[in-house]
């Protein structure tokens, strides 16, 4: 049996935007406006925005004031040196709040392995900034039933390479499962409620005293959202597509706030 949101949220849901390699700055810029509004007047859920990195720094000062945390999709490991095109967590340190490491297509689109992802964990957190962790299986290995085996090595290799235990309050657990992102095929919320809870338990006490907040990531919509909030162990969604249309991630928002 797990606990209900962990006191260090502030009780509080989750729900990031992940933009993904989308919008033009100018685009981009319109629409984090466009964002600010529609969930001006919308309580109790933390919101966060992970535009390109090209686009941090004109969305920061859109969204100054609003309460919307910034976010990158990535960073590297390292503080600084011979790593054309990478950037490194001092580089986002004082310009975001948060970043987003594991996601499915660094894993699968650029080979990005679990040691890796663990290095990356263990730098944001070190900087200070709030980091999402997001772990998930393919449709084959869910098929083959090694949906928890998948996302507890993906867990392990974070938690067990870092030196200090991580703070509850330091990071956020996605679960995205690899099939669901950007095909329309949202998990049930019967799947996503039995992972989410899979991964609290996995995680508290082994490796956290409070339990952390656990997403779901995976063709969340307006539709869908309140379905998915209404389980108990799901705090939240890392939304890709339905975050590049305001008046839809604002939804989200909305039933996060209502559940
Ligand atoms: C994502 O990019 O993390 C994601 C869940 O995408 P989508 O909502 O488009 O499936």
């Amino acid at each position: 049996m797990t606990e209900p949101l962990t006191e260090a949220s502030g009780g509080r849901p989750m729900v990031a935007g992940n933009w993904k390699m989308n919008t033009t700055v100018a685009e981009g810029t319109a629409l984090a406006g466009a964002v600010v509004a529609a969930v001006a007047g919308i309580r109790g859920v933390e919101v966060a925005m992970l535009p390109p990195f090209t686009h941090l720094w004109p969305v920061r000062s859109v969204i100054e004031g609003s309460g919307i945390l910034l976010g990158a999709q990535d960073v590297f490991w390292d503080e600084k040196g011979a790593y054309t095109g990478e950037i490194s967590p001092s580089m986002l340190e004082g310009l975001c709040d948060l970043a987003l490491v594991g996601h499915s297509e660094r894993r699968h689109v650029f080979g990005e392995r679990d040691d890796e992802v663990a290095k990356k964990f263990s730098a944001v957190l070190a900087h200070g900034l709030l980091v999402i962790l997001a772990v998930g299986e393919t449709e084959d290995e869910r098929d083959a039933d090694r949906t928890f085996e998948v996302v507890d090595r993906q867990l392990d290799a974070v938690f067990l390479s870092l030196e200090m235990p991580a703070p509850s309050d330091g990071f956020v657990i996605a679960y995205e499962p690899v099939w669901a992102i950007g095909t329309g095929r949202t998990a049930t919320p019967d799947q996503a409620q039995e992972v989410t809870a899979h991964i609290k338990a996995h995680l508290c006490p082994r490796f956290v005293q409070a339990q952390p907040r656990v997403l779901y990531g995976g063709s969340v919509t307006a539709a869908n959202a309140a379905s998915l909030f209404a389980e108990r162990d799901i705090d939240g969604a890392l939304v890709g597509g339905a975050s590049l249309r305001a008046e839809e991630f604002a939804a989200i928002i909305a039933a996060a706030s209502r559940a």
